[in-house]
């Protein structure tokens, strides 16, 4: 029996009055659901403006010395609206007005972006007959804009502590000084993960518009599985190469905690989504793979350099230069004489010319360096890889039988994922051979 569940509504989930329907009646279904983070209201239909976007408008206006009203109007018809045909209570009319007042009155960029999850969590509060909690009071940034986590899980357990059900708006909290700092967009995943740590949930639900994680992009698979249950590991393999449902940040609080969390589709509420967690118990059969996920846009810069084994030091020599220009690397598969350093093309651009002269002086007079552009990488991941031999050799079978030619290999340290480096012009024919052969 699950005593407290913590859940997290998006943007398109509160779009208008008949999602605020939805989201109550799935609050209702199970009393267990005592608390709720909404996002700002989204996009209605795909042309649609986003209440956060609208809001960054205005400030932009604000600052150029302009009027915040073309772009004002649109927030406040959209609150309006909601409170209007919900008969709220609450005095929309007046937040709005000090709303405006603020933004015009040249508030910061965060406090204006913030508006929209604070109001729309007046709106739901005052909906739901719940309390209202401002998280500037209980999520605390430090003056150099990251979050004080330890410092969070304080006030905001001491905040939620009564047990009363409460909204606690996404997406921002505030330095000690009671500014108001957001975190990046999307942000108010991580807000629902803290309010899940910190009441303890048994399980924080991320409602959204999409039933849960795919094992494959749909732009290139046609209509891939369901992924049903999944690790924080694997996810986390799967997000960095651009699989994307949920901050990526999200993730941290609540794996800690030992809190699984779930996707769910707002629209289909009774689908069971994805279930994220520590271990994935009590499984009956694992799948080999989880999931599939990659990108296109890596170059490798490939350095050579004879005796390079027994040179001590050689390697970090080679990683600080990247580090000294703000480039990370994303796998370094070595030889013996060689290294190969994978990094995104676009953060090597800017001072492309500068690392390789600096590179070229390591090697000078025993080596050389080249880069090669126009890399795709792809990672397999799944859990079930360590139980069954034989899955890096039918990956690579199915992409010899597509003619594909692998120009990297890595196999990920913890035996979740194998890595593929090809050209960008065979990354869908790579996903297609791997999903064929072990999905479908
Ligand atoms: N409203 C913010 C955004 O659009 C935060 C969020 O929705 O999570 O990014």
């Amino acid at each position: 029996m699950l005593e407290c569940i913590v859940t997290k509504f998006g943007g398109s989930s509160l779009a208008n009055d008949e999602q605020f329907r939805k989201v109550r009646s799935i609050l209702e279904l199970e009393p267990t659901r005592r608390y709720l983070v909404p996002s700002a209201p989204g996009k209605r239909f795909p042309s649609d403006e986003k209440v956060t976007d609208l809001l960054y408008a205005c400030h932009d206006l604000a600052s150029a010395g302009n009027s915040i009203e073309p772009q004002f109007v649109k927030i406040r018809e959209r609150f309006l609206s909601i409170a209007q045909l919900l008969h709220l209570k609450v005095d929309a009319e007046s937040a709005l007005d000090e709303v405006s007042r603020g933004i015009s009155g040249g508030r910061s960029r965060d406090w204006c972006a913030s508006r929209g999850e604070y109001l729309c969590g007046l709106l739901m509060a005052d909906y739901l007959g719940w309390k209202f909690v401002d998280p500037a009071q209980g999520i605390r940034f430090r003056d150099d804009g990251t979050l004080d986590d330890e410092k969070t899980q304080e006030l905001l357990s001491a905040l939620l502590a009564d047990g009363q059900p409460a909204v606690v708006p996404g997406f921002y909290g505030a330095r000690a000084d009671g500014e108001v700092v957001t975190f990046s967009r999307g942000g108010s995943d991580i807000t629902g993960a803290l309010v899940a740590r910190a009441v303890n949930a048994d399980i924080y639900e991320n409602w959204t518009d999409v039933s849960g994680f795919l094992m494959a992009d749909p732009r290139i698979i046609e209509g891939p599985a369901e992924i049903t249950s999944i690790t924080y590991k694997e996810l986390r393999e799967l997000s960095h190469m651009g699989a994307s449902v949920l901050h990526e940040d999200a993730m941290f609080p609540v794996h800690r905690a030992g809190i699984p969390t779930n996707i769910r589709n707002t629209n289909k509420p009774y689908h069971p989504g994805t279930l994220i967690s520590k271990n994935a118990p009590n499984e009956v059969s694992v799948p080999t793979i989880t999931g599939i996920a990659g990108h296109k846009g890596y170059s490798v810069i490939y350095v050579e350099k004879s005796m390079m084994n027994s040179e001590v030091g050689f390697g970090r020599k080679v990683l600080s230069v990247l580090e000294e220009y703000g480039v990370s690397f994303e796998h370094m598969p070595t030889g013996i004489d060689s290294m190969c350093v994978v990094v995104n093309s676009s953060s090597l651009a800017p001072h492309r010319e500068e690392i390789l002269a600096r590179l070229e002086k390591l090697v000078e007079g025993s080596g050389s360096v080249s880069v090669n552009d126009n890399m795709a990488i792809i990672a397999t991941v799944g859990r079930g890889m360590v139980h069954n031999c034989g899955t890096a050799a039918r990956l690579f079978s199915a992409m010899s039988r597509a003619r594909i030619n692998v120009r990297m290999i890595d196999q990920g340290s913890s035996e979740l994922s194998i890595i593929v480096g090809v050209n960008d012009s065979d990354f869908e024919a790579t996903i297609r051979a791997i999903y064929r052969e072990f999905v479908a």
